[in-house]
């Protein structure tokens, strides 16, 4: 059987669903296939959300744990019921996706298939349905298959599982060895440290965070290694994963010795690869290579009218990057290719640690690289009176500036509620506001914002005065 759309959108997260919602709302019929019959991908199912839940959990047993810092005084006897958190995970999962998918359903123009799609012809796409299968020939199609966990080629490998299978782990860990120390990597340690699992985490480049600030991620190493009593190995080589009798030992190459961690799971977060199996791309001249589909800056694949958008092509890996594509893929098919994506502007370095982690825009390394002449200073939240309330002055604000002119090229920020603070940089940032712009507004006292331009008039008066 056949049938027709304008547009075939291929996967149904935070990528493909947006860039659905939009062209059903110029008008548009789409055909939205979603390989899992749920809306959400993974970030909902696998990623983002589950990830941020168990944080939350972790974060209310932290602030158990300290709460004689308010004052409060008390024998308090909590302990963390696994099963009651995996509950209220599957209880926000299920209830997001139900409330996209009847959001998606009003439109009578869409046409939600719960099925697995691949092309047969650059404008058709077949999917099985009730044993038959059945073609569907669209004008346009746009790519948000996502991604996967990368498995390296180490011996002994199938001991490890992914972030999948951990965030539906069903139960504490004693103890988890970590082999990657990027923010799957380092957000896993700081959820089950806090739960009680001790942590180690291997990792094969110098540091930790390489996409973040070199002085944020020494910042966090610093507190993961003294104030969570993670054990970090940066500059380390796993060379095999064995399994013992009641665990698994991780052998790794490190300071030029052979090192072994034994623990009960061990995660591998190396990365991540495009999901791009079965699709049948081969056949209509799509073309990939080991970091995602190849794009153009219209985010069109080599097949014209076939677009892409998210963790397929590569890129910053986050659910708001995927969206921001997945709106100019579709507002590119009404317009005829006139949106291009500013790489320069979207939050990334996000890492919901404790502290927090968020950045956007040009590091200083980036500034160098780019030969900017630039300068730079920073905000300590052990000055920040609503931070000092909270009990959690920890890190600081950092920015970048561009020496000539005072524009803003970059902030990088550890400390509480980075991942919401961060949101004000990326409006700075992609405005091209300056130091004078920032130090010229009114922020609310107390609150963690005001850094922000106590820093910038700090900065003017350093080096602008
Ligand atoms: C542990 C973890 C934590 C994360 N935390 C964050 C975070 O805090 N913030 C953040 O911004 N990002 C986070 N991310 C990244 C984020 O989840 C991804 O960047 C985002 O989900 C990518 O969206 P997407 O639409 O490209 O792909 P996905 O969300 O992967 O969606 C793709 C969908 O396509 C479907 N599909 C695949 N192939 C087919 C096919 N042939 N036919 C039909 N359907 C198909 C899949 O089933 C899937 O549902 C995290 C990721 C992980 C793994």
């Amino acid at each position: 059987m056949s049938e027709s759309a304008d547009t075939a959108i291929i996967g149904g997260g935070p990528g493909g669903v947006p860039a659905a919602l939009f062209l059903l709302s110029k008008g548009q019929s789409v055909c939205l296939f979603e390989t899992t019959g749920n809306l959400g991908g993974t970030c909902l199912f696998e990623g983002c959300i589950p990830s941020k839940i168990f944080i939350e959990t972790a974060k209310k047993v932290r602030a158990l744990k300290n709460i004689s810092n308010f004052g409060i005084e008390g024998q308090f006897n909590y302990k963390v019921n696994w099963p009651g958190v995996l509950k209220r995970k599957e209880t926000i999962l299920n209830r997001r996706s139900q409330a996209a998918l009847s959001h998606l359903k009003s439109f009578p123009k869409c046409r939600f298939i719960d099925a697995q799609a691949k092309f047969v012809e650059a404008n058709k796409v077949a999917y099985s349905e009730g044993g038959k299968d059945h073609i569907v020939e669209a004008k346009n199609i746009i790519i948000a298959t996502g991604s996967i966990s990368f498995i390296p080629p180490v011996e002994g490998i199938k001991e490890a599982i992914t972030s999948e299978a951990l965030l539906s782990i069903d139960h504490i860990p004693q103890s988890m060895a970590i082999i990657g120390a990027g923010p799957i990597g380092i957000e896993a340690a700081a959820i089950f440290s806090q739960m009680g699992t001790k942590c180690t985490v291997i990792e094969m480049l110098p540091r930790i965070l390489p996409n973040v600030d070199k002085e944020v991620a020494g910042h966090l190493e610093g507190i993961l290694k003294k104030e969570q009593a993670i054990d970090l190995f940066t500059g380390a080589k796993v060379t095999k994963i064995v399994k013992t009798s009641a665990a698994k030992q991780v052998v790794f190459d490190y300071a030029g010795k052979t090192q072994k961690v034994e623990a009960e799971i061990v995660l591998v977060a190396v990365g991540r690869r495009p999901r791009i199996e079965g699709l049948g791309l081969d056949k209509v001249g799509i073309e990939c290579d080991h970091s995602g589909l190849r794009v153009n800056e219209f985010l069109e694949t080599t097949q014209k009218g076939v677009y892409a958008c998210g963790d397929v092509i590569g890129g910053y890996m986050y659910a708001h990057t995927a969206t921001s594509e997945g709106l100019a893929c579709a507002k590119n098919i009404l317009s005829g290719n006139k949106v291009k994506i500013d790489y320069f502007y979207p939050p990334a370095g996000l890492v919901f640690s404790e502290p927090e982690i968020a950045s956007c825009g040009l590091t200083e390394d980036e500034a160098e690289i780019k030969a900017i002449p630039f300068i730079t200073d920073k905000y300590p939240y052990q000055m920040d009176a609503r931070a000092q309330i909270a009990a959690s002055a920890e890190g600081f604000i950092k920015l970048v500036v561009e020496k000539t002119t005072g524009k803003i090229l970059g902030v990088h920020m550890i400390g509480p509620d980075a991942s919401n603070l961060i949101s004000e940089a990326a409006v700075l940032v992609s405005s091209g506001a300056t130091l004078k712009d920032l130090a010229g507004t009114v922020h609310p006292h107390p609150s963690l914002s005001e850094g922000m331009v106590v820093l910038a008039r700090q900065m003017l008066a350093k080096f602008y005065a």
